[in-house]
């Protein structure tokens, strides 16, 4: 008798968009083979818990069906291309999305033993000819994970700092020219090991659109090459181009390019969080960006959550697109449909104001316990309420409607990205946290460690003291990690570096 093994399933979805009937496939699976809820992922994908073994292969196959997969959502190689979800530029978006998903299938794995495992294909390629076979990714692929991801300014909505390689969409005369590049992002970290740092990535020039795929290619294989790959904590590209320098590796990238990268150009972020509500596209289609606390689609008593968005996805035409920030788009709905849209989002509360406080809508929170082996503390079942005891220090001083963003994950490796929010945590153990202060409300720098290995308590505390001083002191328009390197209340990090200092 084999043991009732249970598993997750990352669904791989480039630019996190996805039709109803794949939303419905969805729904159905984590029904039918999963724990009745879906989770959207801060990198726009789709993650399903509680699959029992002898279901995943039914599951797999009913997901590829409706068009989605699962390759390459995980492991050492290029994961889900993130892209802006961008509801009020539609055209652009388009576009953008479509360089995301061309990215996406270009840097896939080309080994079909996804396909032997899961579809029964015949095993027809043996390991000695795996360098031919993968001529990117070599016969060892990464040293470790590699990612990347597409922002259109001014929203920075997918963290493009954050990434191996970040593109920023540039946008001239409402025509899309080219992306500036940026390299060698990354969050994660280790507790305790000062070798082991999150750091932003660094713009080093501008390319056309149909340049990227090449070039991400060639970086790729740069980090193939010089990665490290006798320490796995310092395995990433980051710690690459840290160790190699800029200059060095933009040298090797041209290089083997045997073309130069232009100048970058301008761009201005403001936020890396969503616009929440109904926005009107350029072509007269419209856009509803909906909160959905920690990413987790979920039925729950007086909120119906999973209910009335399949009750929407069957009557959908558009697609659903799902944010960086773990929310949900119903994009591209017609006039014509946004009234029964509408109706349905409200007779199922799901905008229902209890889950739209600002500092809520900009909370993230990673899945952490119970089903992420690595956790070390809660994140997405404790953060809720956590932030409603903030609440009411934000209530009192009158910081309501202001937007600080917030985010908490169960370890270092930072999945929702907590050194780029102005209030961060990360567990150390149950119940504790280090807090991070004084990150930039556009994901453009990153906070620093203001106190180790605290609980609820003292994070109250803490935040009953800062933040009616942020109140009183702040200045027009100054948000609250600018405020609290603008006050010495912590120091900036500048660079990824000296984030330990
Ligand atoms: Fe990621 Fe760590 Fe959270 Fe698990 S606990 S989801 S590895 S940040």
């Amino acid at each position: 008798l084999e043991p009732a093994f249970q598993f997750m399933l990352r669904v791989r979805t480039p630019g996190g968009v996805s039709t109803p009937e794949q939303w419905l496939v969805m729904d159905e699976l984590a029904q039918k083979y999963g724990n009745q809820t879906l989770k959207l992922t801060t990198r726009q994908a789709f993650q399903m818990h509680g699959i029992l073994k002898w279901n995943m292969k039914q599951t797999i196959q009913d997901i590829y069906s409706s068009k989605l997969d699962t390759i390459a959502a995980c492991g050492d190689v290029n994961r889900n291309v993130m892209c802006n979800p961008n509801p009020d530029q539609s055209d652009i978006h388009q576009e953008v999305f479509d360089w995301s998903q061309q990215l996406s299938d270009y840097l896939l794995p080309k080994t079909r033993a996804y396909y032997e495992l899961w579809f029964d294909e015949e095993k027809v390629v043996s390991t000695p000819e795996q360098d031919e076979l993968e001529p990117m990714y070599g016969a060892l692929y990464l040293p470790r994970k590699f990612k990347i991801g597409i922002a259109v300014p001014p929203s920075n909505d997918i963290d493009v700092f954050s990434q191996d390689i970040g593109f920023i969409a540039i946008v001239e005369n409402k025509k899309l020219v080219g992306f500036n590049v940026a390299i060698g992002g990354g969050m994660g970290m280790t507790h305790g090991d000062e070798a082991t740092y999150p750091q932003l990535a660094k713009v080093i020039g501008f390319v056309k659109p149909n340049q990227i795929l090449e070039l991400s290619e060639k970086l790729i294989t740069i980090q193939r090459d010089y990665g490290n790959r006798s320490e796995r904590k310092n395995a990433r590209f980051k710690y690459t181009v840290d160790r190699l320098g800029l200059e060095a590796v933009v040298e090797e990238l041209e290089h083997r390019l045997g073309w130069k990268l232009e100048k970058a150009r301008d761009f201005q972020f403001d936020s890396n969080g969503d616009r929440y509500g109904w926005v009107k596209g350029s072509k007269g289609k419209w856009h509803f960006t909906l909160f959905v606390e920690g990413g987790r689609i979920i039925d729950q008593e007086n909120y119906p959550l999973m209910t009335g968005l399949r009750e929407i996805a069957k009557v959908h035409t558009g697609d659903f697109r799902l944010t960086a920030n773990q929310n949900l788009v119903i994009a591209n709905v017609t006039s014509h449909k946004k009234k029964k849209i509408n109706e349905l989002i409200e007779a199922y509360q799901l905008t229902d104001g209890k889950h739209y406080s600002a500092l809520r809508r900009s909370s993230l929170a990673c899945v952490a316990l119970p089903t992420c082996g690595l956790a070390m503390a809660e994140a997405e079942r404790y953060l809720p309420s956590l932030v409603t005891q903030i609440e009411e220090i934000v209530d009192s001083n009158g910081l309501t409607d202001k937007e600080i963003t917030i985010r908490m994950t169960g370890c270092p490796n930072s999945c929702a990205r907590p050194t780029l929010a102005e209030i961060g945590f990360i567990g150390k153990a149950p119940g504790k946290y280090n807090m991070y202060l004084g990150a930039a409300f556009d994901g453009s720098r990153l906070s620093k460690m203001y106190r180790e290995n605290i609980g609820e308590a003292e994070i109250i505390s803490i935040l009953n003291e800062l933040l009616p001083q942020y109140a009183k002191e702040r200045e027009e328009q100054e948000h609250f990690g600018d405020f609290l390197i603008r006050k010495n209340i912590i120091k900036a990090t500048t660079d990824g570096t000296n984030f330990h200092q």
